[in-house]
Parts: C-alpha cells; structure tokens; sequence
C-alpha cells in the first residue's frame, strides 16, 4: 500500500513535466517565452489560476474549457500528461529514485515537447536538441561514463544523420540532431533500441496510412518510452 502511495510522486511529477514540455512544445517554435511567462488562456489570454495550472486536475475540473470564453482545451494535453505520470511510475518501479531515472525523466521531457512541436509547426527547435547533448553530457559524466554520450549519439543519430546528408528530402536536419540528442541521453543500448522501435513503427504507420511523410519525431519519443521501460 505504501509503495503503491510513493508511486503517486514520480506520476505527478510526470504530469508537471508532461505539462511543461508541451508549454516548451508549443512556445519554442513561436520564439516565446518559455521561463518567465505564466500560462495564458489561448483563446481569451487570461492568466491563469493555479488550481487551473494543475496538471490533469486543472482540465477535469475546467471540464475541458475555459470559464471565461469557453475556449476548448485541446485534449491531447491532459492526456500526454497522463501518460507521461504512467511512464515515470514505470520507471520508478524499475530504476527507483536514482541519476537513471532523472536521466530517463529529462530525455523524455524533451522528447515530448520536440514531438509536439513536430507534430504542430512540423519544426523541431535546436534548443531541445541541444538540451538533450547538455544533460546526456551531464548525466552520464556525473556517473564516470564520459563515452556512453558519444557512443549514445552515433547509434541513435548516425544512420538519421547520414540519411540526412544523402536524402535530405527523406529525413530533416531538424530530425537528424535531435536523434543525435536524444542518443547521448539515452546511452548506446537504449538510443538504438529507440531507433530502430521509431524507423520499424513509423514505416509501418506510413504504410498503413500510405503517407510518404511521416513526422519522426513522435516515433522517437515512442521508441524511446519503449526502450527506457523494457530495455
Ligand atoms: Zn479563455
């Protein structure tokens, strides 16, 4: 019962940070604010209350709209940060309070707000990519595994990076560095695993879908989820 309780802390710290990655997500590529600023309604831009900042509990209590110009919140939010709070109890059941689960925490933080802003504005900002080299650095350096960042990145961001060179119709620059990002977080094992989880489920989404163009950058944050839990 009492473990079962702990499990509440790194799901709601999944949903903050679930909630922060999609501000990141969708201020980035607008060129906003994305540390000082409190958030705003987006339809009527009344700041908002803090009982209605509150990840998940925000939006049920809202019931899904603004109070003031009943602007409809978009429900992908709520459920990203749902989804995120699950991942991280996951995680905490399986690394426990340590530097790989802060490690796994920010990685998929980022991760979510670059796929966000992909899926969006199909742009992927350089800052998360460049974020996600600094805390890779951080992280495994912290620990004494100063090539696990290096390695890390050319398993995960080699082969998007070539094919970015070769074919820059079929895979973007954008894609290309935050592969290589998200690798020097995830380490050698896991930033291939998530390749390789991201190019088989998103051929086989554009496939089904028969799209040509496939946003990357939600099949890498899929890949990633898939890798950090199961690997
Ligand atoms: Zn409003």
């Amino acid at each position: 019962m009492t473990e079962a309780l702990f499990l509440l802390v790194p799901f709601a710290l999944g949903t903050i940070l679930a909630s922060h990655g999609g501000l990141l997500g969708y201020r980035l590529p607008r060129k906003g604010n994305v540390v000082w600023v409190p958030s705003k309604c987006e339809g009527c831009g009344r700041r908002l209350s803090l009982l209605e900042l509150l990840p998940v509990i925000g939006y049920l209590l809202a019931r899904g709209r603004c109070r003031e110009c009943g602007y409809r919140i978009p429900v992908g939010y709520p459920l990203s940060e749902m989804f995120l709070g699950l991942v991280f109890a996951g995680l905490w059941l399986k690394l426990g309070p340590s530097g790989a689960f802060f490690r796994a925490a920010v990685a998929l933080t980022l991760l979510l707000a670059a796929a966000l802003s992909d899926l969006e504005k199909r742009e992927i900002p350089d800052a998360l990519s460049a974020s996600l080299f600094f805390f890779g650095f951080l992280f495994w350096g912290l620990s004494g595994h100063w090539s696990a960042p290096v390695m890390g990145a050319l398993a995960c961001g080699g082969l998007p990076l070539a094919l970015a060179l070769i074919c820059p119709r079929g895979m973007g620059g954008g894609d290309a560095k935050l592969a290589l990002g998200t690798g020097a977080v995830l380490g050698p094992f896991a930033g291939a695993l998530a390749l390789g989880v991201a190019s088989v489920s998103g051929a086989a989404w554009a496939l089904c879908l028969r799209r040509k163009e496939v946003p990357f950058v939600p099949f890498l944050f899929g890949g990633a989820v898939f890798a950090l839990l199961l690997s």
